[in-house]
């Protein structure tokens, strides 16, 4: 029977099959592990160690039993992804991880799981030689460092022998910073791209083409600038696999790109290379004055800019909205309902999110502003007639439960680069 498990999920199928592919590369026999997104094969193998991945939300989910579960047959459970690295002691003390996993997870874990099979799978002392750990060693909280990976394409995307495949991620960090996301803080401001061949090689194994990455087009630089002949050197790479049947969908789900980077000539290339006809970007405030506040850089006048050259170019724009961002005022969500409406008359679809203090960003302490009458009126009356996406009404008591429970186990947050700011 399998000593280790990998409990995979539909949430963190992608960011599981990236650190298979990283610990088979370094020389882990896969063979050893069960992978399994079915917890009751979990439970009937009682492994020694169980690894886990997932974000905040997600403990208000069944986390808290699975742990329960798995805690009575003395399993050793490790946690790594978004929450663990955001709330580390909140992730041990509270949901009851043995140990939590912070930062870039492909060097520590392949070092974390070799020192625990030497170790007979209990913590010892040898664990502090690992960074990018925190746990109790003799009832003492230590932390080992943040995990840095600088150059994550040194890892295969996919494992070589498990039948496992996701979107590739392409490129890592962003140097945007803006308050609400946690991506910066924990993957870098520098953005790192992985290499051409590399990304054609692992493509080929997919149907359809897809990639991780916070800002499509902005492929091979270092994240604020675009660099056009980089991003056309990696789009005509990519011909070959769609002349053998294969779509290629790029800047759009499970990535998007900022619309300031929504130009003819990035159209053009889409328009050359590509298979889509619909791009994501985020605006997320009509108001230029919360666009400065919530650190975004672009402005209004980006958005529509990307709006307008989208459909002359013949792609569908999907526009994504944060409603109820913290200090947003009545006349700041007039403005966004302005410039949603306008989105939508041209032709466009919009999203709609409402804010999420996520812990580990600078707007972690921020609450929310109540959504006034006429955006909840416009807002309902657009999801009834099918305009707009999005689930901010369920994100509603979602941002409740995330002010809750970062009021109540607030935690000085690590981060990749800079120290994280406390805007609120
Ligand atoms: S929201 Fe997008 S652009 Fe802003 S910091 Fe996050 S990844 Fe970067």
């Amino acid at each position: 029977m399998p000593e280790i498990a990998v409990r995979m999920t539909k949430r963190n199928h992608n960011a599981f099959v990236h650190l298979l592919g990283a610990l088979e590369s370094q020389g882990f026999d896969l063979g050893e592990l069960l992978v399994t997104k079915d917890f009751n094969e979990i439970l009937k193998a009682r492994p020694k160690v169980v690894l886990y991945s997932f974000f905040t939300e997600e403990i208000w989910g069944d986390l808290p039993h699975e742990v329960k579960r798995l805690k009575e047959r003395g399993a050793l459970l490790i946690a790594g992804g978004y929450h663990a690295i955001a709330m580390p002691k909140h992730t041990l003390n509270q949901l009851g991880f043995d140990i939590a996993v912070i930062g870039e997870g492909e060097e520590v874990l392949y070092q974390l799981l070799t020192t625990l099979k030497k170790t007979g799978y209990k913590i010892t002392k040898e664990l502090l030689n690992i960074m990018g750990l925190s746990f109790y060693l003799d009832g003492e909280l230590t932390f080992t460092g943040f995990a840095k990976v600088e150059n994550f394409w040194r890892f295969p995307p996919y494992p070589e022998s498990l039948r496992l495949i996701s979107p590739i991620e392409i490129s890592r960090g962003c140097p945007f910073s803006c308050y609400y996301c946690q991506t910066p803080y924990i993957k870098g401001l520098r953005m790192r791209h992985r290499p051409i061949d590399q990304i054609v090689r692992y493509s080929r194994r997919m149907k359809d083409i897809r990639y991780i990455t916070p800002n499509a087009f902005a492929y091979g630089s270092p994240g604020a600038i675009l660099k056009l002949n980089k991003l056309e050197a990696l789009l005509k790479a990519l011909q070959p696999l769609r002349k053998e049947g294969r779509r290629l969908f790029y800047g759009t789900f499970p990535s998007e790109v900022r619309p300031e980077f929504v130009l003819p000539e990035t159209l053009e290339l889409l328009t050359d290379y590509a298979d889509n006809r619909r791009l994501a970007i985020g605006a997320q405030s009509g108001d230029d004055a919360m666009l400065k506040a919530m650190h975004r850089i672009h402005k209004v006048e980006h958005v529509k800019r990307a709006v307008e050259y989208m459909l002359e170019y013949g792609f569908e724009p999907v526009v994504d909205f944060i409603v109820g961002l913290p200090n947003e005022s009545e006349e700041s969500q007039r403005k966004s309902i302005e410039l949603m409406e306008w989105v939508m008359k041209k032709g466009g679809k919009v999203r709609a999110h409402y804010f999420m203090p996520l812990p580990g960003t600078p707007y972690a302490r921020c609450k929310p502003s109540p959504l006034d009458d006429e955006m909840k009126k416009f807002l309902g009356r657009m999801a009834s007639k099918g305009k707009i996406e999005g689930s901010w009404g369920k994100q509603v008591e979602l941002s409740r439960k995330l002010q809750r429970l970062i009021e109540e186990f607030y935690e000085e947050p690590m981060s990749h680069t800079v120290p994280v700011r406390n805007v609120c």
